[in-house]
């Protein structure tokens, strides 16, 4: 297997060609952060990455994406690296740090970029750089990556891309500068170049440059894949030893990571820079599988394979790649739930499948001290985590499921375009499960009686939600389903429809009527749509002239809210504004500030600031929240027998996949 395959560099071997990319966290900010550092990492080095790349350290204080972003210059102490870098080496990885200026990015109002024009994304306008900025910042890179070599890093990435600093000096859209750092081709790219050079010289020959370059924008004014290929042999000149990729920048309009991108889609402009250069190329972006990263490498796209997020899901991925595991990798379903999500709201990064990334010091799995019996009632998200973790505990633990299959509301969210990936999840468990010897019941109710005469010591209800059924006239119309037996294909519906709740199921309803699993699938068709220019011909790779593509479905879909403000509010940060796109491209329509007054044969009846309307339509669908399942729960109670309640029976509101794994996960490390 290519994956397997060791990497001489000088004098560094690289075990494998597995790395684990760059990741934002947040986990310095907390309390203990080298011992959390280095407990995070060396995670991932015993799991046997073969290369870490660590989050961006900014060189400076301005490079600095936030006010408590962390900085590696010359006044960093040694200790807050030395714990990292021994814990990495000892586990027989090698680690690279990342060297990241914000540019026009970062979110503070000192923020300096190559020209004066502030960044969609950012409230704060940048102050053009001075030739005497643009020199300290070269030397400021230079100092850091020679202090990341004295804290034992085997070298460092510079960030080139995602339109940070580097990549904003590059484009002619930000950079309209008029003296040796702006205008022409050879001007723009000088700044990378020049930084290249200035770490050349300061670290030893063996010290590894890495230099995540744009492999394309994805903005105005970036570059041609020309061009790009042209930066990528410029960077080779100049000392670069490997090339990692980025796709687009920040503000791009087009979805990079999402789950509804599909797998191994840029490989295209990966291509390109690899044609270009005879340094090893690192492939990112929606790489998530053993068998996406080695079709990538035996197709000859790349050398290596950078995943970030799948090494926050499994710090052991590539050890099982290793051990012919690999249907045992808790793989990344690309959500973003709990980590850019967590990051873009102020939170320190984790993971949904996996709630022990970024908390290393704070879960800890200890033997039971003696086993009991376990039943766990429901198994969807919160019940299979948390009876795998029980059972992995030594416990002995029973899973009632009263359906036939074990998933729950998973089961659901797979059904809607581009959330296939929720499949993977499911895949995950279902060994977990039978690794751990977990008993699971299928097709089997859970009553009182039943938990009562098989005598266990532990009783854990994880029966999830029922959909909540509004109070309004006419809501026993045969018009009106339930969103629950829409998406399990109980019910099928008509062209005109109504959605009553604009919440994430509401969206996801819109999606599963209006949208197509193939456009999140199929890479051309993805491409196609998002008017992203596979040849690159065109700057940032966008088409030219792009004409909106046509919406897949003539069905007519309306949202509906009570509240008066705008809709999907509560959408995911990093993916919601990609659904948002989605549906508007397919003309569904939103209407706020409703008041529903009945429902007949006429349809929907409902007023907004007073004025009453009627919408045709073929079908209502109820996506109006949920109501915890506690009946289990209240009958035991009753019986004076006490149980945990965990996921939706715990708390229905705002439950999601992130909380019912978490609390399953916690409980059933402490039961
Ligand atoms: P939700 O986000 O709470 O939305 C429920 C919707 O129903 C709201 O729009 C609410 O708005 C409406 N509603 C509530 N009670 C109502 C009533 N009695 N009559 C009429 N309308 C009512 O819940 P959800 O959509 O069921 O989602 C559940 C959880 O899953 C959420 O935490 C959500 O974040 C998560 N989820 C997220 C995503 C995603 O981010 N992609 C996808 C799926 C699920 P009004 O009261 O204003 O009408
Ligand atoms: Fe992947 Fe979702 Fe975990 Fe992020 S939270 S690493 S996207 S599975």
């Amino acid at each position: 297997m290519k994956l397997l395959e060791p990497f001489q560099f000088k004098s560094i071997t690289l075990r494998n060609r597995m790395v684990m990319g760059a990741m934002h966290t947040r986990i310095e900010t907390l309390d203990r952060p080298v011992e959390r550092m280095a407990a995070f990492f060396e995670a991932r080095a015993k799991g046997e990455a073969g290369l870490i790349l660590t989050g961006g350290f900014a060189p400076n204080a301005v490079g600095k994406m936030e006010a408590d972003a962390p900085v590696m210059d010359v006044n960093t102490p040694l200790e807050h690296h030395r714990p990292i870098t021994d814990a990495v080496h000892a586990a027989g990885s090698r680690i690279v740090m990342q060297l990241l200026h914000a540019g026009r990015y970062a979110k503070h109002d000192q923020c300096v970029a190559p020209s004066s024009i502030r960044a969609p994304i950012n409230r704060h306008t940048p102050r053009a750089m001075t030739i005497a900025d643009i020199q300290s910042t070269i030397e400021d890179f230079a100092a850091s990556a020679k202090r990341a070599q004295e804290a034992g890093y085997d070298g460092v990435e510079i960030m080139g891309s995602e339109g940070y600093l580097l990549n904003e000096f590059t484009c002619r859209a930000t950079n309209v500068r008029e003296d040796a750092y702006g205008g022409s081709f050879d001007n723009r790219i000088r700044l990378p170049l020049e930084i290249v050079h200035a770490i050349r010289a300061a670290t030893d020959p063996d010290f590894l440059i890495v230099f995540r370059i744009s492999s394309i924008d994805l903005v105005e004014g970036g570059m041609t894949g020309e061009e790009t290929a042209d930066y990528a042999q410029a960077l080779e000149r100049a000392g670069v030893d490997i090339l990692n990729t980025g796709i687009g920048w920040h503000e791009a309009a087009i979805p990079t990571i999402a789950q509804s991108v599909p797998r191994a889609a840029w490989a295209f402009a990966i291509r390109n820079i690899k044609q270009a250069v005879a340094i090893p190329v690192i492939a990112s972006n929606r790489i998530n599988t053993p068998e996406v990263a080695e079709t990538l490498l035996a197709d000859g796209t790349c050398d290596f394979v950078s995943m970030a997020r799948p090494f926050l899901a499994d710090p052991e991925f590539a050890k099982k790649v290793r051990l012919g595991q690999s249907d045992r990798i808790n793989t990344c379903i690309g959500c973003n739930q709990a980590c850019l999500d967590h990051i873009f709201t102020e939170r320190t990064a984790t993971c949904m499948v996996n709630p022990f990334a970024g908390r290393e010091l704070d879960l800890i799995v200890r033997p039971a001290a003696t086993r009991r019996r376990i039943a766990v009632v429901g198994g969807g998200a919160a019940g299979m985590a948390c009876a795998s973790q029980a059972a992995a505990r030594g416990h002995q633990v029973t899973l009632f499921e009263v359906q036939s299959r074990l998933g729950g509301q998973v089961n659901l969210a797979k059904a809607v375009p581009g959330k296939s990936e929720f499949n993977e999840m499911l895949r995950y468990f279902q060994f977990r499960l039978q690794d751990t010897g977990v008993e699971v019941r299928l097709n089997t109710q859970a009553s009182p009686e039943t938990l009562k005469q098989l005598g266990f010591d532990e009783i854990v209800i994880a029966t999830g939600v029922t959909p909540r059924v509004p109070q309004i006239e006419g809501i026993d119309h045969p018009s009106v389903v339930r969103y629950d037996e829409v998406l399990s294909g109980k019910v099928t519906v008509g062209q005109r429809v109504a959605i009553l709740g604009a919440g994430g199921i509401g969206f996801d309803m819109a999606e599963y009527l209006v949208g197509d699993e193939d456009a999140a699938r199929d890479p051309a068709r993805f491409l196609k749509d998002w008017g992203v220019d596979v040849s690159m011909a065109h700057p940032g790779g966008l088409s030219a002239g792009k004409t909106p593509s046509q919406p897949h479905t003539s069905r007519q879909v309306h949202l509906f809210q009570r509240k008066p403000d705008k809709p999907g509010a509560t959408l995911g940060k990093s993916t919601g504004w990609i659904l948002k796109a989605k549906l508007r491209k397919a003309q569904v329509t939103m209407v706020t500030g409703v008041q529903y007054e009945r429902i007949d044969d006429e349809g929907l009846h409902y007023m907004v600031q007073g004025q009453p309307h009627c919408l045709p339509v073929d079908q209502v669908v109820l996506c109006t929240g949920q109501e915890s399942n506690l009946s289990l729960m209240k009958a035991l109670k009753e019986d004076g027998i006490t149980a945990h309640a965990i996921g939706g029976a715990h708390i229905a509101s705002e439950l999601d996949a992130v909380r019912a794994i978490d609390e399953g996960t916690r409980l059933g490390l402490r039961l």
